[in-house]
C-alpha cells in the first residue's frame, strides 16, 4: 500500500515474498523513517483462524507514525491488510497448539529525501513467517543481564514507539549478553540508571506476593500490547498490579520476574546478573504466578477457552 501526497494511503495489492526497491535517497535508509509492527494468527482445533487484538497493534503503529512524522494507514485499512496476508498465507499457519503465525507490518518513508525532512512517500507492507518459540528456552526460565552503559532509550526520545532505530542500538548489548550466556539485556533507564526499563523486545514484571510491579510506560518503553493484557487478567485474577517505578534494588525481594511480548509470551526470569551479583527466581523452574498468566493468556489467544475480554478476532 502506498502513500498519495495527502498522506491517505491506496488499497493495496497481495505479491509473492520478495526484494523491493526503494530508492538511495529514501528518508527510511538515509534517516530512519520507518516503524514495524508484530502480532500472531492462532490456528483452533476446528480450524478457524485467531488474530490477538490487532486493533491495538494498529493503534500503536498510529502513534509512532505521528511521533516520527509519518501518515499511516487508517485502523480499518491496517486491519484489512493483516486479514487478506493472513489468508492468503494460511497454509503456513501451524496447526492447533503448534506455533503461530507471526505478522510484521512496516510502514517505511520511501521517498528521496536529501536535507533533514520527512518523506513525502510512503509504503506499508505486511509479511509473515510460522514461527515457534522465541528464546530457545520455550516456557523454561530465562537469564538477564543488566549491561550498564547501554540503555535503550532516553526521556524525549522515542523508547515509546516501535521505530526500527530503537532496535539498532540495542543491537551491541545484546550481542555482549549473549557471548556471555545471557539470553538478553535488562535495561535501565538512563538518568537514574536505577529503575527498570524493559528487555530488548520484551516488557518486565516483578512479583512479591500478591503485587505484580512493572516499569510505567513514560515515553522510553514500549507500551506493549501483551503487557497491557497481563495487566488485565492478572487485576481479574485478584492480583494487585501497580504501574509505577520499579527499582532494580526490588529485584533483591522479588519471588519471581517474568517477560512480555507478542514473541516472547509470558516468559520467566530465571536469573538476573546487576554488578556482578546474581539474583534467582523460581527455583530453577517456573513460578507459579508467571506459570498462570502464561496458561490464561495463551488459552485466551489459542481460543482454548472462551474470550469474554473480547481480545480475539476470528477469521474464518
Ligand atoms: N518492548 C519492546 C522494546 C518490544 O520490541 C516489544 C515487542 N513488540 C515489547 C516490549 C512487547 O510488546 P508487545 O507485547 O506489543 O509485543
Amino acid at each position: 500500500m502506498r502513500s498519495s501526497s495527502d498522506g491517505t494511503f491506496s488499497k493495496g495489492e497481495l505479491l509473492p515474498f520478495g526484494p523491493i526497491q526503494l530508492n538511495p535517497s529514501s528518508a527510511v535508509l538515509n534517516y530512519g523513517q520507518g516503524l514495524f509492527e508484530g502480532l500472531k494468527a492462532y490456528r483452533k482445533e476446528d480450524g478457524s483462524i485467531l488474530l490477538f487484538r490487532p486493533e491495538e497493534n494498529a493503534l500503536r503503529m498510529i502513534a509512532g507514525a505521528e511521533r516520527i512524522c509519518m501518515p499511516a494507514p487508517t485502523v480499518e485499512q491496517f486491519l484489512d491488510a493483516v486479514k487478506q496476508t493472513v489468508l492468503a498465507n494460511k497454509r503456513w499457519i501451524p496447526p492447533a497448539g503448534k506455533g503461530s503465525l507471526y505478522i510484521r507490518p512496516l510502514l517505511v518513508g520511501s521517498g528521496p529525501v536529501l536535507s533533514l525532512v520527512p518523506a513525502s512517500e510512503y509504503i506499508f507492507l505486511i509479511y509473515v513467517a510460522p514461527v515457534g518459540n522465541y528464546f530457545k528456552e520455550g516456557l523454561a526460565p530465562i537469564n538477564l543481564i543488566v549491561e550498564e552503559g547501554y540503555h535503550r532509550a532516553t526521556p524525549g526520545g522515542t523508547g515509546g514507539i516501535k521505530t526500527i532505530g530503537n532496535y539498532a542500538s540495542v543491537l551491541k548489548a545484546q550481542k555482549i549478553a549473549k557471548e556471555k550466556g545471557y539470553s538478553d539485556v535488562l535495561y535501565l533507564d538512563s538518568v537514574h540508571k536505577k529503575y527498570l526499563e524493559e528487555v530488548s523486545s520484551c516488557n518486565v514484571f516483578v512479583v512479591k506476593g500478591n503485587v505484580i510491579s512493572t516499569p510505567a510506560t513514560k515515553g522510553t518503553i514500549l507500551p506493549g500490547i501483551t503487557r497491557k493484557s497481563i495487566i488485565d487478567v492478572a487485576t481479574s485474577k485478584g492480583y494487585q498490579v501497580e504501574e509505577r517505578l520499579v527499582s532494580v534494588e526490588e529485584l533483591l525481594e522479588a519471588d519471581e520476574v517474568f517477560c512480555t511480548g507478542t514473541a516472547v509470551v509470558v516468559s520467566p526470569v530465571g536469573s538476573i546478573t546487576y554488578l556482578g551479583k546474581r539474583m534467582e527466581y523460581g527455583n530453577n523452574g517456573v513460578g507459579v504466578v508467571s506459570q498462570e498468566l502464561y496458561s490464561s493468556l495463551t488459552s485466551l489467544q489459542m481460543g482454548l477457552v472462551p474470550d469474554n475480554m473480547g481480545w480475539t478476532m476470528q477469521l474464518q
